[in-house]
């Protein structure tokens, strides 16, 4: 079993290029982790997601302990096996959906209890018993329960729930059960507050983590407080360990983030936007359902080799979210996964070529340019 490790490959300034390795095999960084919420990526085949250059899932362990339950998927095999994802595998902690999701939810330093949002039942989720459900998924990067301050917040506050996070940590990691070829990462917290997020980064970093992830960003403060939180934060993480920023994001704020040396990256935009009719490209974003399309016989993105590129026109695509056809999402589901991966492809080779400011600046002048003509 090989032991989970990450080997710096290449820098380019702050951005790195590396691979990490799992007990359930490789991912090489930068890299976009497919979405999994409750063991599916929503209207896609496992294989087509891997051919779009997708190498590590993400689940949502708050929806996997209400529904099958845990118990249940460790029962019928861990996590690949049940959802047939035979690559690396992350889980969140839990946390971020019990704040989002749940209701009547009641926060001690003990944990979060609350009422499911499908049947009402109630649960409990411990830093304890997220180790231990994350545990049965089988899950290879397993994440620490904290606390996902709310935006916008005090001073007073943040430091609070930051430290209160941190002590969680600690518990996670006392309760972590340590194999081979799995791991364990801390979330940095603190806010929109320079000091508070490296006083967590040392915090983390003295308790000792596979790697660490930026959390408690993408909630709202903007992309410019963004990008100086990461400022203010990836200094102040270890070089050697994978570094994470949760839930991040759209297309420019990916680019962003590793020009400031982040490795990894999750977000449900690519999935959501191509279910409601919104796709991705180089041109910036464009919404298949506007009647532009409806004749229009070119291609969604010419320079996409995705299905819905190649087989497809737009005004088909047009006309399968009008009428409300399955394929639709689907089609757009699969483009948008396919551009992510080739955006993650493109930042890892312009890193290694040490390349990365050159094509950032191509990336943004070709966004900023928006979708082509319309036709006459
Ligand atoms: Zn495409």
């Amino acid at each position: 079993m090989p032991a989970f490790d990450f080997t710096l490959l290449s820098q380019d300034g702050a951005a790195r290029r590396g691979r990490v390795m799992t007990a359930h095999g490789s991912f090489e960084t930068p890299g976009f982790m497919a979405t999994a919420t409750a063991g599916t990526i929503k209207g896609m085949h496992p294989d087509a997601v891997r051919a779009t250059g997708a190498e590590l899932a993400i689940c949502n362990t708050y929806h996997m302990m209400l529904r099958p339950t845990p118990e249940r998927v460790a029962a019928l095999g861990g996590l690949h096996k049940f959802m047939n994802w035979p690559g690396p595998i992350l889980t969140d902690s839990g946390g971020f959906q019990v704040m989002s999701l749940a209701k009547l939810r009641q926060i001690t330093e003990q944990g979060v209890t609350f009422r499911s949002h499908l049947d009402g039942s109630a649960h409990e989720l411990t830093p304890e018993r997220s180790m231990e459900i994350q545990h049965l998924l089988d899950s290879n990067i397993t994440m620490c329960l904290d606390e996902c301050t709310p935006h916008p917040a005090t001073h007073e506050v943040a430091a609070a729930s930051m430290r209160m996070s941190m002590r969680w940590a600690e518990r996670c990691r006392q309760a972590f059960v340590k194999r081979e070829g799995y791991a364990l990462f801390g979330i940095n917290q603190g806010s929109t507050y320079p000091n508070l997020r490296e006083e967590s980064a040392a915090a983390l970093k003295q308790i000792g983590f596979d790697g660490y992830a930026v959390g408690g960003l993408a909630v709202g403060e903007g992309q410019e407080m963004m990008f100086r939180m990461l400022d203010a934060t990836v200094p102040f993480l270890p070089e050697d360990k994978p570094r994470y920023l949760m839930g991040v994001g759209k297309p420019d704020d990916i680019v962003g983030g590793v020009l400031r040396g982040i490795d990894m990256f999750d977000c449900v935009m690519p999935t959501r936007s191509g279910r409601t009719g919104q796709a991705f490209t180089a041109r910036g974003t464009v919404n298949i359902r506007n009647a532009r399309h409806i004749e229009d016989k070119r291609p969604l993105d010419a320079s996409c080799g995705c299905p819905a590129c190649a087989n497809y026109s737009r005004a088909y695509l047009h006309h399968l979210f009008r009428a409300e056809e399955m394929l639709g999402p689907m089609l757009l589901t699969w483009h948008n996964l396919t551009y992510y991966q080739t955006l993650m492809r493109d930042l890892r080779q312009a890193t290694e070529q040490r390349n990365l400011q050159n094509f950032a600046a191509i990336f943004y002048e070709q966004q900023s340019r928006g979708d082509i003509e319309a036709l006459a």
